[in-house]
């Protein structure tokens, strides 16, 4: 059995969010022996543990007394001191009081009654299924810019459809990677280390799409397995080649148990998705 002293600790000690068991031995032993707990821990600025629900609901319910601002959220104090200097350029609803968080919550909370959520069942239901399956389908053969891209005009490494089809595109092989929205990255030009990546029929990553904050669509690559330090990186290019070839013209040698014997996609024709096109 920890101390309430210990107890106190697993809201700032990260391996305890993934013992469930230990979490909540300590804070079944704070209900019943500190409800109200000020934790000290070196690297955190002090705080108040509240671990009693009736407790919780009533400290909720004095916003005068008890306040969203200057730290809204538990984090180490350098992280305190970070917001402090950013003066909390993003306010959201949780971060902010009276009289701004009042106002800003009339904005949309009737959006979140359970009365006009329940008019959305089917809606969400049809978004989930579809977000769903686009996951599925993104987490499928995916690729990356590697090998060689070479003897490409200009510089910059994104092009549109459109600025694709207008480019003079020498004879010389280059592999280019395809966004699902048609939007080509050239890794040779302004790419970084990632264009590196060989191809493997049974790779240890894989490319996953992301929007970034201003709404453009970002290539993220993330391992698949544990990869110790060392280890080659590969992904499945998942080959399409735009001028016909066949999947011979682009033989794989990678030697996995699963090879199919080319680099070329020869999966089903399916709505877009990101993968390597030569040229
Ligand atoms: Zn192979």
């Amino acid at each position: 059995m920890p101390t309430v002293e210990e107890a106190g600790r697993v809201f700032t000690d990260p391996t305890a969010y993934a013992d469930d068991e230990r979490f909540h031995l300590a804070c079944a032993l704070l209900r019943s022996d500190a409800p109200v707990h000020r934790v000290e821990v070196e690297g955190f600025n002090p705080f108040w543990a509240i671990t009693k629900h009736a407790d919780v609901m009533e400290i909720e319910r004095q916003h005068e007394l008890w306040l969203n601002e200057p730290r809204p959220i538990l984090g180490p104090a350098v992280s305190d001191e970070q917001q402090r200097q950013m003066n909390m350029t993003i306010r959201t609803l949780i971060s902010i009081d009276a009289p701004d968080h009042p106002l800003m919550r009339a904005i949309t909370a009737d959006w979140f009654l359970p009365k006009s959520l329940s008019r959305l069942d089917d809606r969400i239901a049809e978004l989930a299924k579809r977000y769903v399956d686009l996951m599925a389908e993104l987490g499928g053969p995916a690729v990356h810019s590697g090998v060689v891209t070479r003897g490409l005009p200009g510089v910059g490494g994104r092009y549109t459809a459109e600025q694709v089809a207008a480019r003079q595109w020498n004879d010389q092989l280059t592999y280019l990677f395809k966004l699902s929205n048609e939007e080509i990255i050239d890794g040779g030009k302004g790419g970084n280390a990632t264009r590196h990546l060989n191809h493997s029929c049974n790779p240890n990553c894989e490319a996953v799409e992301e929007y970034d904050d201003a709404g453009r669509l970002e290539l993220r690559f993330q391992t698949l397995v544990p990869v110790e330090a060392g280890d080659e990186l590969f992904i499945d290019y998942g080959l399409t080649a735009d001028d016909g070839s066949s999947p011979a013209d682009y033989p794989c040698r990678c030697g996995a148990e699963n090879c199919r014997g080319t680099m070329l996609d020869l999966g089903p024709e399916a709505e877009p998705h990101p993968g390597l096109v030569a040229r």
